[in-house]
């Protein structure tokens, strides 16, 4: 069977495109309970951003903080409740921020028309109902979860996301003025996600020509992002880096990530170490698996002079450690892409202990 997915409804891309959200929005109003709600990166509180953000009085505003962890089942279970309980139905809903609030969003949407926990629906195809209106705002490139069918939630039990077609936004709104203030070290982490999609998504069985043409164009664009003569974080740069993640999403539609973020899901799931960071980490030494990536990855840390650290295995616990081997090996999908339909043949417990101890 051939993969039939579900893209993005429409797309606004260029700079100032933001001022146009509240003519976009405007469409959608009378929906439900007839009232927007924005979910927002706490970052943009007291920023020149939070007076843009086009919220009528009936609508909600939530600043959300998405330092201390990654999105939760829990949080958006709470975020729904809050306000299904104190406003209703909401026209729609609109995620100002990095791939966290891009999950949050997605998920949130799902959530106010799927009854119980989200907890019920962490995996493929288990939502039940189309959820309501909602548009991204992406203000950190590189996750691709603007674009993506996924909104990945960590709960009790499992991090794994609400996957289905109705996870996909109506909207988003591309403008790169609004990625220009990240912090250089995100700006890095978070672009080699594009990047290790890329190189993961090329290097495996799934991929194809569909794959390969979004991947070829994205990695030529973090190539000019972070290896260029005018590399950096300019204007130009912010243009490219924000359809570099669209296409490195894209390319992931049509096939898989691999060893790299298998291993990266263990970290994040026991130790709580951040997607984007976790990765970088994890892919600085799996040249046995992606040699040529690994060797451009490590010119680009050292052009940047990024902080990344090593012998962090050192730390932790055997217990730690086969923990974090048991959520990496529990993602067939990934191995089997990465390694081939034989995986459980040279991929053991033991085997991804020993990649973590890399680390
Ligand atoms: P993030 O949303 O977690 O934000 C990282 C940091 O950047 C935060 O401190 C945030 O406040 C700050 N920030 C965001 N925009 C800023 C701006 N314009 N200026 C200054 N600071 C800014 O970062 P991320 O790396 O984009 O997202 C990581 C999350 O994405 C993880 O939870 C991961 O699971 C998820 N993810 C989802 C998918 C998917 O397909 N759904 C794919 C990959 C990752
Ligand atoms: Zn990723």
């Amino acid at each position: 069977m051939h993969k039939n997915f579900k893209g993005i409804e429409k797309t606004v891309f260029g700079r100032g495109s933001f001022s146009q959200l509240g003519d976009i929005l405007a469409e959608r109003r009378g929906d439900n309970a007839k009232f927007m709600v924005f979910l927002v990166d706490q970052y943009f509180k007291g920023k020149p951003l939070e007076k843009q953000i086009p919220a009528k009085p009936e609508d909600v505003v939530m600043f959300i903080d998405v330092d201390t962890h990654e999105p939760t089942t829990e949080q958006i279970d709470s975020i729904r409740d809050s306000i299904l309980k104190t406003k209703g139905l909401p026209a729609g809903v609109v995620g100002i921020g990095g791939g966290s609030i891009m999950d949050i969003a997605k998920a949130s949407s799902l959530m106010f028309t799927n009854e119980g926990s989200s907890t019920l629906y962490q995996g493929l195809n288990l939502i039940k109902k189309p959820g309501i209106y909602h548009v991204g705002v992406p203000t950190i490139s590189g996750t691709g979860a603007e674009v993506s069918m996924t909104a990945v939630l960590t709960g009790p039990e499992k991090k794994l996301g609400l996957k289905c077609e109705w996870t996909v936004f109506n909207q988003v709104v591309l403008d790169p003025d609004l990625i220009a203030s990240v912090p250089r070290n995100w700006w890095f982490y978070t672009g080699m996600d594009t990047y290790i999609h890329c190189i993961e998504s090329e290097n495996g069985t799934l991929n194809n020509a569909y794959s390969h043409a979004y991947a070829e164009q994205a990695l030529k664009l973090c190539r000019e992002v972070y290896l260029g003569d005018k590399s950096g974080q300019t204007p130009d740069n912010d243009d490219k880096l924000m359809v570099a993640s669209l296409m490195g999403g894209l390319s992931l539609t049509y096939s898989e990530v691999g060893v790299c973020h298998a291993l990266s899901y263990g970290l994040s799931k026991i130790l709580g170490t951040r997607h984007c960071y976790a990765n970088c980490i994890a892919f600085n030494h799996l040249e046995d698996f992606y040699a040529d990536g690994v060797k451009e990855f490590k010119t680009m840390i050292k052009k940047h002079n990024i902080d990344l650290p090593q012998g962090l295995a050192k730390e932790w616990t055997d217990d730690q450690i086969t923990k974090m081997a048991h959520v990496a090996y529990n993602l067939p999908h990934m191995w089997n892409h990465a390694i081939g339909t034989d995986w459980k043949e040279k991929i053991t417990i033991d085997k991804i202990k020993d990649l973590y101890k890399r680390l």
